[in-house]
């Protein structure tokens, strides 16, 4: 399960860089995003310009970042990530948070956070696996960005029934007052981390509790958006 000591986690060639986890070759064979639209992330025609239903419907959140569509070798990392909580496997994927934000940053000057959220686990589902794999993510970037990472800053108030088994209606109807803002946010720019985004709808929740409790704007970056 584990690379060889310093080495790549997907061919295990021995890194210069220990601590970046990938060799050059297997970061540069990440399949890579088609066109997104900035604003959901999901693929457009321009990804200069949100998309048209974002124009007529537009999101809760102002950017959404992904490293890549949900799909291996990351899916599988992904996978290995949320049930072993290996440290070294958080810096990297971590690592691939930041590479991506700041591509975009430098294309399109975005502002930089100034508050991290990680998307919460019901305290039952993090106390039987012994920690929540996004706040492992939000860790390293926090102190890498040098900005204030508040891992109590968002609760659920109820257990919801696991998402993945249910369709975008239901999705909707279960988040419905799941999350409780426990920290005040008035004018911060927000940055809402999850590992993976499927139909939005997590984020979208938190991201409205965000922009209801005053806060000036929120990006969400994760590793994976299934497209
Ligand atoms: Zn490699
Ligand atoms: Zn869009």
């Amino acid at each position: 399960m584990l690379p060889m000591q310093g080495g790549c986690w997907l061919c295990q060639m021995p890194l210069k860089m220990p601590v970046h986890g990938l060799c050059s070759y297997c970061l540069r064979a990440l399949p890579p995003l088609p066109p997104c639209c900035p604003r959901c992330g999901l693929p457009a025609g321009d990804p200069l310009l949100p998309c048209g239903h974002c124009l007529r419907r537009p999101p809760p959140w102002q950017r959404l970042i992904a490293v890549s569509h949900y799909c291996p070798p990351l899916s599988l990392l992904i996978a290995r990530h949320k049930f072993s909580g290996i440290t070294a496997l958080s810096v990297m994927l971590a690592r691939l948070i930041l590479l991506s934000w700041l591509a975009v940053r430098r294309e399109r000057g975005l502002s930089r956070p100034d508050l991290l959220l990680a998307v919460p686990l019901h305290h039952q589902r993090a106390w039987r696996r012994g920690f929540n794999q996004v706040d492992l993510l939000a860790q390293p970037l926090a102190r890498w960005l040098g900005c204030d990472y508040r891992p109590q800053g968002l609760t659920r108030r109820r257990a919801v029934r696991v998402q993945h088994q249910l369709n975008a209606r239901a999705r909707k109807r279960n988040l419905r007052d799941a999350f409780q803002l426990e920290i005040p946010v008035q004018d911060r720019h927000i940055v809402l981390i999850d590992d993976v985004v499927t139909t939005g709808s997590t984020a979208a929740e938190i991201s409205r509790l965000l922009m209801r409790a005053g806060a000036a704007s929120v990006q969400i970056w994760c590793l994976c958006r299934t497209l």
